[in-house]
């Protein structure tokens, strides 16, 4: 059996390079990894810029009485020169300015005399004026390689133009259920039977990951069924298959067998992790699949401990980092001889964040699910000491 630091290493082997990326418009890119660094083609700002509502004046200009001569409304050139001693001239938030030789006074800080002239209360400075370059020079990186866009790195990125960001490609996943007992979440189930929830689990967390789900598909347990659902996954263009139940050892487990027989190399059939042992790695020209065990929970851990890891390196994203964390005093831990993740929640204790463990019975259990923050690693036998780790899942 596999402990789980062999399987990270088995994966990341198996995927050493990620997919090629595309050139898309920044209109479709929220979410996508850029892979590309991203340099500033010119100085932020480009030109000196007033950040204030109020007057442009010489350098040299005193406080006291100055004449009105015009205004520089934003969007048009700087003036060319600095105003004579005596003069001011109206500006705005983010209208551009003369180089040298000018200082700023806020509107609040005037007073208008007349139609004409303008009382400043006190001297103009140069401390409301952002300089060219202030925060970046041309040539500097504003963006590695590696993020996912979000709101505020797409806003830079149309500040500057980069409509067409190099990205990712996003991976896609072919998701097959098996399971005679199953029906779908809108059916009400006949005794012995019960809801699938593994499709609506997958298709969520595939949504942040981010990859795509092309192809989803529930059969009964049959060998007959399991093979052909497995053709038609196979069939179809995707990057990784996924197969929810029958990755044990029982009568109905055919996962394996099918894979094996599909042409795909097994590298794991089994992982020293609780929940998730019968976890199936397997390859085939590149190609991944993976069987995860069917319980809910299982299927939630395998997909954050293998499943993400492999969606991240296709995708030119890092692997989600292992967080130390303080354990809760308060936290009772089972341990067992298989290394266990454990759902958590961040707890604040004082001024100490510190990580809680859930109530949890049994890999079934659900109720814990939408509140789980994190998976709380729990050393075999050992158990934990106060210093641990946790795989955050969202
Ligand atoms: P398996 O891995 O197929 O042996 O399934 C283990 C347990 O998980 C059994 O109790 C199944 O009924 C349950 N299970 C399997 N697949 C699903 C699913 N898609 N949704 C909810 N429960 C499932
Ligand atoms: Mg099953």
């Amino acid at each position: 059996m596999m402990t789980v630091n062999e399987l990270w290493n088995q994966l990341d082997r198996l995927v050493a390079t990620p997919l090629p990326p595309e050139r898309i418009a920044l209109f479709h890119a929220q979410g996508r990894v850029l892979r590309e660094a991203i340099l500033a083609p010119e100085d932020q700002p480009a030109f000196d810029r007033s950040a204030v509502d109020g007057y442009l004046v010489h350098a040299d200009q005193p406080a006291g009485l100055a004449t009105l001569d015009g205004t520089v409304h934003p969007g048009s050139p700087a003036p060319t020169t600095a105003p004579p001693l005596g003069t001011a001239l109206r500006i705005f938030t983010g209208s551009a300015l003369p180089s040298e030789g000018v200082a700023l006074i806020m509107k609040e800080d005037t007073k208008l005399a007349d139609d004409h002239r303008l009382h400043l209360l006190h001297p103009p400075s140069t401390r409301h004026i952002r300089r060219r370059g202030s925060q970046a020079k041309a040539g500097d990186t504003l963006l590695p390689e590696g993020v996912r866009l979000n709101a505020g790195s797409l806003t830079l990125l149309a500040s500057i133009g980069a409509i067409h960001p190099l990205v990712n490609r996003p991976v896609r996943v072919a998701h097959l259920v098996t399971g005679g007992e199953l029906v779908p979440p809108d059916h009400t189930p006949t005794e012995g039977q019960i809801r699938d929830c593994n499709s609506t689990l997958i298709d969520a967390l595939l949504r942040d990951c981010p990859a795509e789900l092309a192809w989803q598909h529930r059969v009964d347990d049959s060998r007959a069924a399991t093979a052909k659902a497995l053709e038609d996954a196979l069939a179809t263009e995707t990057e990784i298959i996924l197969v929810s139940g029958g990755s044990s050892v029982g009568d109905y487990d055919h996962t394996s067998a099918l894979l094996a027989a599909q042409g795909f190399t097994i590298h794991c059939d089994k992982v020293a992790s609780r929940p998730g042992k019968p976890f199936i790695a397997a390859s085939r020209d590149g190609r991944l699949a993976f069987g995860l065990p069917g319980n809910p929970l299982s299927h939630f851990v395998c997909f954050h401990l293998f499943v993400k890891r492999v969606i991240h390196r296709l995708s030119g994203l890092e692997p989600v980092a292992l967080v130390r964390a303080t354990l809760a005093p308060r936290a009772e831990l089972r341990a067992d001889p298989r290394e266990t993740w454990w759902p958590c929640v961040w707890a604040d204790e004082g001024a100490q964040r510190r990580v809680l463990p859930l109530p949890w019975m049994d890999s079934s259990d659900l109720t814990i699910l939408g509140s789980t923050a994190g998976l709380l690693r729990v050393p075999a036998t050992a158990g934990p000491g106060a210093e641990v780790e946790v795989l955050p899942c969202v």
